[in-house]
């Protein structure tokens, strides 16, 4: 099962697709290490995540009780606080670190609102790269305002030998965001295909199964159905910085229980995590994120091979980019069936006065997660 620990709601980024930064937890209440501790072992892809992670103080101490836990311990950064990761990674090289870049200095420094941003998250890189980390890279949200630059910022990644993972604007709880839309879906979902012949021509396998990872993102785009059914909650699932345990980031009717009252075992045998689960097996929303994605994939057999759909995929398809062939892109995806989205401007937060007060005494998931329904479509 992959794990995602929301550690914290406070974010020093500005972002225009993820409203976190506008609602920042009073770190009193947020999720403590000894409740962490509670976590048993055995997790896939436990990620620490946020809000931004570096700021918290006790993170070095929430690394220690969850790196072995999981098979793979990642840490989702905005970058801008390197010097709190070089110690962590001179102690755990094999941490899986993660820092979201949006573009070019200037497209990055706008989307997130960061002034300096690029520029500290490159330093940031090359001193965990000295540091020694073994699993480094980026992560980009594809939108109207950065596709053009996402082949550039993969062989960017490339050059410098480190990862780029990707995802596409999304309304979730975890963003407090439901107005994500994109402005041009097709001209969007076209330009994804680049990246995609880019990756399947990478003598990297795992370059390979990300480019279908990148096919399902094509299709969050444009609105189509998840190429993979959901397998939220059983899989995979979230603790919000309350110690809330939700089966997705996304639906806020999904939650399983309190890890902070509560064992793991109970909240996960209990009958909110059962009702979950079947809101799960119906749900229609076409999200595709990493985490739900990446564990759908997943043969049931064997966790650690692909399933036969995405592997046959992936076989073809690097076949034919090594032979100099062409991917049919229209046989997998149907580009004359597109609904319109509804235009909703987004906005730059750079060198804005943006101010984030701390709302205290939210007591309920209602009170934390005002906007309700999430939806994609
Ligand atoms: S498909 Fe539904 S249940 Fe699964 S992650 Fe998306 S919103 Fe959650």
């Amino acid at each position: 099962m992959d794990l995602t620990v929301i550690s914290t709601y406070r974010c020093n980024s500005r972002c225009q697709m993820c409203y976190i930064w506008k609602n920042p937890t009073d770190q009193k209440e947020e999720v403590s290490v000894e409740t962490l501790a509670k976590l048993p072992g055995g997790f896939d892809n436990l990620n620490v995540s946020g809000g931004e992670p570096t700021l918290r103080r006790d993170l070095a101490d929430i690394i220690d009780v969850l790196y072995p836990k999981a098979r793979i311990l990642e840490i989702s950064s905005n970058g801008l606080h390197p010097e709190k990761l070089v110690p962590i990674i001179k102690k755990y090289p094999k941490i899986k670190v993660r820092f979201s870049v949006e573009g070019d200095e200037a497209t990055n420094n706008a989307i997130r609102g960061e002034k300096d941003g690029y520029a500290t998250k490159m330093a940031g890189m090359r001193a965990l790269q000295e540091a020694g980390g073994e699993d480094l890279g980026f992560a980009f949200v594809i939108q109207d305002e950065n596709v053009d630059q996402l082949v550039r910022v993969y062989e960017m990644a490339r050059q410098m030998g480190v990862e780029l993972s990707t995802s596409t604007l999304h309304n979730a709880w975890q963003f407090y965001k439901n107005d994500n839309y994109f402005y041009d879906r097709k001209t969007v979902a076209r330009k994804v295909e680049g990246l995609i012949t880019s990756q399947l021509s990478s003598k990297q396998p795992k370059n390979w199964f990300r480019a279908y990872l990148n096919l399902g993102l094509i299709e969050k785009i444009l609105g189509h159905e998840r190429l993979i059914t959901c397998t939220a909650g059983s899989d995979f699932a979230f603790i919000d910085p309350w110690s809330d345990v939700w089966s997705c980031n996304v639906r806020s009717d999904l939650l399983m229980g309190n890890l902070a009252r509560q064992s793991w075992a109970d909240i996960m045998a209990s009958p909110e995590a059962q009702i979950a689960r079947q809101k799960v097996h119906a749900c229609k929303q076409n999200c595709w994120m990493v985490t739900t994605a990446r564990t759908a994939m997943r043969s049931n057999i064997i966790p650690q091979l692909p399933k036969m759909g995405p592997l046959m995929w992936v076989l073809q398809n690097k076949l034919k980019v090594s032979m100099g062939g062409h991917i049919a892109f229209d046989r997998y995806i149907d580009y004359s069936h597109v609904e319109p989205t509804p235009h909703v401007q987004r906005t730059s937060f750079l060198g804005q006065k943006a101010k984030a007060p701390l709302v205290r005494g939210r007591n309920t998931p209602e009170t934390r997660y005002p906007l309700k329904s999430f939806e994609n479509n």
